[in-house]
């Protein structure tokens, strides 16, 4: 029998925002223990709390950004549940009207991922296990979350790696959230189901809960998909059960028997009024949308006509691809400023989060003015490069490195007269080819690159000399 997974995602995003989603507490990572609390986020008994507005308006950006309709009236609600994590013993959510409904975002090869919904709610604090004692920060509780859940419209584990990535690559484009997955920012839960394929029916879902990697969400579905489609060929139920991944031993475990939304009580929240937006915030907020990755690259590729890999990766951090913009200015072909950032700037800078931060030696305009010299044929590739590697050790502009070196860009190279030269002063190399020693061209080709003082085209002079010496 042949089985097909049917899986739905619940992605939780950490919103950018400096304070909390109902206190001013700072929102920052890390610090010590329990030293961004006050008695809102920690629940204390009459403590009142306060919408972030921003918090609210990042969310409509995340709506407006993935296609979603906007609910103009929304509300809080509470979620109850009782966990060391959670002081209040619930989480202020959104039950029956999220801000954001019905949207979708489209795959690589067209395929659509429905959005279900877009909700605003809290993150909770965090259980450090130490010493055998289980100790809370509540550094994290409070923290402004959205949750994104899909239909459950993904067929395999690249799918939803695929809508991650481009996920992630559209919230980062809009400034809401940093979206590192090694700090919790995104982190998903993944339901997961198996049928037989051809079947319109749904089988019993599991849910794996807090995927914090999509190398850890790929080998959890795929674990996941073999051990369902294992029970169902032995005869055996799926149960609806709560499963956390151990990245270890690669397996899913069981933490808990699946809640039903009856189990949560949920309620409007009495000490938080309604969201009401007008037309015009909504309006406002659509034009604080940038370009987006997809957006970008197809223009990447129709009007610089950059390869589609090249593309993809440039815009897989907003600020590499404004940084790429802003060096392509005046250029004839722009592919070649790109192919300096991927391979000499992305070799310095080479991690995921020293890229998103794109902390770059240079500003663009070096780049820039380096490839409008190879474009005027005041110098050549190599020579290109090789300066290009001291801009970025000395954080120099092209023309003060080539000065510093002696090279002066102020006349074009004319190829032809060098070549015509070095075959005029080098009787002996010339008579020596003719007679078939073949590496005397190499000498001819070295008294170009000398005249030129390394700038020169060494290919292009090997062409005309060649030319030359037919004669
Ligand atoms: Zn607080």
């Amino acid at each position: 029998m042949k089985w097909e997974m049917v899986v739905g995602l619940e992605t939780h995003v950490e919103l950018a925002t400096k304070s909390k989603i109902f206190c001013s507490c700072s929102t920052q990572f890390g610090g010590d223990p329990n030293s961004h609390c006050c008695p809102v986020c920690t629940g204390q008994p009459g403590a009142l709390p306060f919408l972030n507005r921003q918090a609210v308006e990042y969310t409509v950006m995340a709506g407006l950004a993935l296609n979603c309709e906007i609910n103009r009236y929304s509300k809080m609600d509470r979620k109850h549940y009782v966990y060391p994590d959670l002081p209040k013993a619930f989480q202020v959510s959104q039950f029956d009207i999220p801000l954001c409904i019905n949207g979708h975002l489209e795959l690589s090869g067209g395929k659509m991922i429905n959005i279900n919904r877009i909700q605003l709610e809290e993150d909770a604090g965090k259980l450090i296990h130490e010493g055998g004692k289980i100790l809370v920060d509540y550094n994290r509780a409070g923290v402004p979350l959205i949750e994104i859940v899909t239909e459950p419209d993904f067929r395999s584990a690249e799918e939803v790696v695929e809508y991650l990535e481009k996920l992630q690559g559209i919230l980062r484009t809009i400034g809401i959230s940093d979206c590192r997955m090694q700090e919790g920012s995104l982190r998903c839960d993944v339901n997961i189901s198996v049928r037989e394929e051809g079947s319109s029916q749904l089988g019993t879902r599991a849910e794996i809960k807090n995927l914090n990697s999509f190398s850890f969400v790929q080998a959890a579905i795929e674990y996941e998909f073999d051990r369902q489609t294992g029970l169902l060929e032995a005869g055996k139920p799926v149960f609806q059960e709560t499963l956390s991944f151990d990245s270890v031993s690669g397996k899913t475990l069981n933490m808990r028997e699946k809640e039903d939304a009856d189990d949560y009580r949920f309620f409007p929240d009495p000490d938080i009024p309604a969201i009401i937006l007008s037309e015009e915030d909504i309006k406002r907020l659509r034009e604080c949308i940038p370009e987006l990755p997809e957006a970008r690259i197809k223009r990447y590729v129709s009007e610089y006509r950059l390869p589609e890999a090249d593309a993809t990766l440039i815009c897989k951090y907003k600020k590499v691809a404004d940084f790429f913009d802003k060096a392509s200015e005046g250029l004839k072909n722009p592919a070649v400023a790109a192919s300096f950032i991927l391979t000499q700037m992305f070799s310095k800078i080479s991690t995921e989060v020293a890229r998103e931060q794109w902390a770059s030696p240079i500003p663009p305009e070096f780049l820039r003015d380096l490839v409008l010299l190879l474009e005027e044929k005041k110098i050549n590739h190599n020579l290109a490069k090789n300066i290009f590697t001291k801009m970025l050790e000395e954080g120099k502009a092209p023309k003060s490195i080539l000065e510093a070196e002696g090279i002066s860009t102020d006349e074009v190279i004319d190829l032809d007269e060098l070549c015509k030269s070095a075959v005029y002063t080098n009787p002996g190399a010339v008579e020596d080819y003719k007679k078939g020693k073949k590496k005397a061209l190499q000498a001819l080709i070295g008294n170009v690159m000398r005249q030129s003082r390394g700038r020169a085209d060494a290919e292009e002079a090997r062409k005309i000399l060649l030319e030359l010496l037919k004669e």
